[in-house]
């Protein structure tokens, strides 16, 4: 079953539904896959699950497929957002497939004093985490959430979820054991190329929610670390361990 393609179809996913496909999911499934009326696919989406169906037309205008049966219910992983200043194009791309293979449960994206980026494109963000999600077997996709300015996702912070944050200036510590010492609901907070400013660190130490790790001896770019402290992280408080 693991080579039977699988799409991510974001409209209701249930028993003898027919779905039509979009015209570049129709085109991927006709012209790439080459997928034949009788192909099996695997459909999926954060709200239905994984569901098992056949493709009963493949021609120019149209690709339609019927769902038969559910394969397996959605797979929220561990309640971990991912906070992070954006980055340029393919470190973003990168950095978005990467956060949502190692299991981040929200992608949120924060724009910080020394943060390099316009726009953040958040189709494009949502696009790399479903691609990531597709060949990755996730049954689910995290959520991209709009971006906000440092101090405005600060003063409203969730009452009871752990801000994690990477603080390239903290002094070595025993990482794991701080971040054993912490609970879920967890986020982890990663800063664009240039860091966090002088007054951004001190703004993160006073609060109470906050708690600051190092990430070792070396200064690592923040793709490098987000994707090392989410790994820590579903080491120690997710789901990597039994
Ligand atoms: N230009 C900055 C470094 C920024 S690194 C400087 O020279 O200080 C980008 C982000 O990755 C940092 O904001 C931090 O969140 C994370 N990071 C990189 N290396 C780290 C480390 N050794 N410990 C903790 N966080 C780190």
């Amino acid at each position: 079953m693991r080579d039977t393609p699988r799409l991510y179809v974001a409209r209701k996913l249930a028993e003898r539904a027919e779905h039509a496909l979009e015209q570049d999911q129709a085109h991927y499934v006709r012209d790439v896959m080459r997928l034949k009326p009788g192909d099996p696919l695997r459909l999926f989406n954060e709200g239905d699950g994984e569901w098992l169906g056949f493709l009963t037309q493949a021609t120019r205008k149209t690709v339609t497929l019927r769902i038969e049966k559910k394969l397996a219910e959605v797979a929220p992983p561990p309640d971990i957002d991912f906070v992070f200043a954006p980055l340029k194009h393919a470190r973003l791309d990168y950095l978005v497939q990467k956060a949502t293979e190692l299991g981040a449960r929200r992608l949120r994206p924060v724009i910080t004093q020394r943060t390099i980026v316009g726009r953040v494109n958040l189709e494009r963000m949502r696009a790399n985490a479903v691609e990531a999600a597709e060949q990755c077997n996730l049954v689910f996709v995290p959520e991209v959430a709009e971006p906000l300015k440092l101090d405005r996702l600060l003063t409203g912070w969730e009452e009871g979820r752990a801000l994690i944050h990477c603080d390239e200036g903290a002094e070595g510590q025993d990482t794991l054991a701080v971040l054993k010492g912490l609970r879920l609901p967890a986020a982890l907070l990663v800063g664009p190329e240039g860091g966090f400013t002088p007054e951004e660190r001190a703004a993160l130490r006073r609060l109470p929610f906050v708690t600051a790790i190092s990430l070792g001896p070396r200064i690592m770019r923040a793709d490098t670390a987000g994707t090392a402290a989410l790994a820590l992280v579903q080491a120690t408080l997710g789901d990597w361990q039994p």
